[in-house]
């Protein structure tokens, strides 16, 4: 309560931008995420690694805007591309060479996807992979995880299913548990009529949970076995590696037959893109007879092919991707030790992490199911905590780095956390 006090002490302004949000948007918000008690901050700026708002109070922004931010706020090249771009004139209603310049550099790096189509989302892109699956195999039926995070294409947690907008036959299995898995597939109810199983490669939004040994491996032959599409849904991984996500740091046998992408690849621009294998993605080749409609006016803007092209011929090098993988593991494991032995824990893989408070150890962490212990009142006390010393995280713990972050801003965060720990101390005990 002292936290939530002294926060509408200090932020006034955005208290009452909150207050008019809500006579014309439910709730005050028109992106779920971004709601959080007493209300969210308005920002008005943002420069390099750092958020100012309009209460005039500058935060580290360490949520990188849910991963879409990698290349921070102000990263030269992207805004010289955009403002190039927009020079050129806004949409064309045409084909034009960036986009297909676009297309080339991604399947560089995603040797699974043969083609791809883009979108305006990563929502777009999940509900478009499932509309291609289900064509390409002629079923109904979706496998996908109890605290998988695909947009508006699919959201469950522990058995609510409040936020499923779309209405696929869904089949709810358990990360990281391949016999939960084959249990739903080889059923009497759903053999043969499986059409894809869609998975995160670490699961994101559901908590920053990695895969365990065998995991992906164990969804490829199962989905090879089944007959259906295996969808890697790398909206949030596809940072992971140099080469793109997770799915390249792997022998090319377990390549998923498809990929949907999003976030940072546009630039920091709204961007989605969905692709895989050629019989697949052929579906919608317009010169067939028959082909599959993806529609999206769009779905090629200029803007985002151009911020998106320099963004990975120029900026997000290989060096950088390593570089910002190793910085994301160093700050975990600096985090891990100074939590050692209370609630608090950190999981995640490279620039990806996120804060739980659980007697669980990170190890333990394998799927949602088992964090139910944690303490959403400490993690909302935590995110308090850290917006008053100038830190910008997610209400619920989740934190994605920019190239823009310094060594000495991920250090200052480290010791503001120990502070947290210390002056919690009876809270956090494990
Ligand atoms: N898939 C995953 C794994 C995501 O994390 C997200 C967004 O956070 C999406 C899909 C949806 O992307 P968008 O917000 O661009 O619709």
């Amino acid at each position: 309560d002292n936290l939530a006090n002294a926060f509408t002490r200090n932020n006034p302004k955005s208290k009452t931008i909150y207050n008019a949000a809500t006579n014309s948007l439910p709730g005050g918000n028109t992106r779920s995420v971004l709601y959080y008690h007493p209300f969210p901050l308005s920002m008005s700026r943002a420069s390099g690694s750092q958020l100012f708002s309009v209460d005039g109070h500058a935060y580290i922004d360490l949520l990188g805007e849910y991963t879409a931010g990698l290349y921070g706020h102000s990263e030269p090249l992207i805004l010289a591309a955009i403002t190039e771009a927009a020079k050129r004139g806004l949409n064309y209603g045409s084909q034009h060479e960036d986009e297909v310049r676009l297309a080339e550099l991604v399947k560089q790096r995603f040797p699974s996807m043969d083609l791809m189509r883009f979108t305006n989302s990563g929502t777009e892109a999940t509900l478009m992979a499932l509309a291609a699956a289900k064509a390409f195999t002629g079923r109904k039926k979706i496998v996908v995880f109890d605290g998988g995070y695909h947009g508006g294409a699919f959201t469950f947690k522990d058995g609510k299913s409040a936020a499923v907008n779309a209405p696929h036959e869904w089949l709810i299995a358990r990360y990281n548990d391949l016999t939960s898995v084959r249990a739903l597939l080889d059923s009497e109810e759903n053999a043969g009529k499986v059409a894809a199983i869609l998975v995160e490669p670490m699961l994101g939004s559901g908590g920053a949970i990695p895969p365990t040994a065998g995991f992906l491996e164990g969804l490829r032959e199962a989905a090879t076995a089944a007959g259906a599409v295996l969808i890697f849904d790398e909206v949030m991984t596809s940072r992971m590696h140099s080469g793109g996500g997770i799915q390249s740091q792997m022998p090319a046998d377990l390549c998923p037959d498809m990929t949907t992408l999003g976030k940072y690849i546009g630039g920091g621009m709204s961007f989605g893109a969905f692709g895989g294998k050629q019989a697949i993605m052929e579906l919608f080749d317009p010169r067939k007879p028959n082909a599959l409609q993806h529609a999206g006016t769009f779905n090629n803007n200029v803007l985002t092919m151009s911020a998106g092209r320099v963004g990975l011929e120029q900026v997000f090098m290989p060096e950088r991707a390593s570089q910002l993988h190793a910085r994301g593991d160093k700050l975990r494991k600096a985090l891990q030790d100074a939590s050692r032995g209370t609630l608090m824990k950190i999981t995640g893989y490279g620039s990806i992490m996120c804060f739980h408070f659980t007697e669980s150890t990170v190890e333990d962490v394998r799927s949602p199911q088992d964090l139910k212990d944690d303490d959403k009142t400490l993690s909302s006390i935590f995110h308090l905590f850290m917006l008053e010393r100038g830190y910008y995280i997610a209400r619920r713990g989740f934190l994605a780095l920019s190239l823009a972050l310094t060594e000495e801003q991920l250090d200052g965060f480290v010791e503001v956390v120990r502070e947290f720990l210390r002056v919690h101390e009876n809270l956090v005990k494990s």
